[in-house]
């Protein structure tokens, strides 16, 4: 039912063309994992291999995100996985605000769909576009935020491990929290 839903929204999403970033775009990247999943993670935007395959998070910065999933004992089935952009900005530049605006309808709609009990954001930019305009990742990393319905929170983006890997210890706290919060949240 869910997934059929889903589906619906993405096929509207491959014929989108409501920003420029359809022109340059080979695939649109909409989301990948489990419909009926509790927690919900969203990342910024496509890049250069979620492009290319039409699914998020599938290079180097996906594979280190699985491996945190799988050391909390998570997988594709418990998790869906977005971007707030489901077309990939050229070189990886970072979303512009009209293309955020003109693209977050179909993230709404994810989210009325999938209604997850944790929002994890992935990184500054979606963690500031979806808890608040002034969050830090480096001090608010970790936090927990409630809104409307959801309970939210942020860790770093994978790339930015790849860049500095003494984040890692930091990632790997934050992973055992999200899923301590689940187990709370489900009892
Ligand atoms: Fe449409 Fe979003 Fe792609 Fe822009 S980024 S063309 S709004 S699907």
């Amino acid at each position: 039912m869910k997934e059929t839903e889903l589906n619906k929204i993405y096929e509207e999403c491959k014929n989108c063309t409501a920003c420029p970033l359809h022109q340059s775009r080979t695939n649109v990247v909409f989301g990948k994992g489990n419909p009926d999943a509790k927690i919900l993670f969203i990342g910024e935007a496509p890049g250069q291999h979620e492009d290319e395959m039409g699914l998020p998070f599938v290079g180097a910065s996906g594979k280190l995100l699985d491996k945190y999933l799988d050391a909390v004992d998570l997988s594709l089935d418990d998790v869906y996985i977005a971007n707030i952009l489901k077309c990939r900005p050229p070189n990886n530049r970072d979303p512009k605000e009209d293309e955020e605006q003109a693209c977050i309808g179909f993230l709404r709609q994810q989210l009325e769909i999938i209604r997850p009990k944790i929002i994890v954001c992935l990184g500054r930019i979606a963690a500031y576009k979806i808890i608040k305009p002034d969050f830090k990742i480096t001090q608010d990393h970790g936090k927990w935020f409630k809104k409307s319905d959801y309970l939210m929170t942020a860790v770093y983006h994978p790339s930015a491990l790849l860049r500095d890997p003494r984040k890692r210890d930091d990632m790997m706290a934050d992973f055992i929290a999200i899923k301590d919060k689940l187990a709370e949240l489900l009892k």
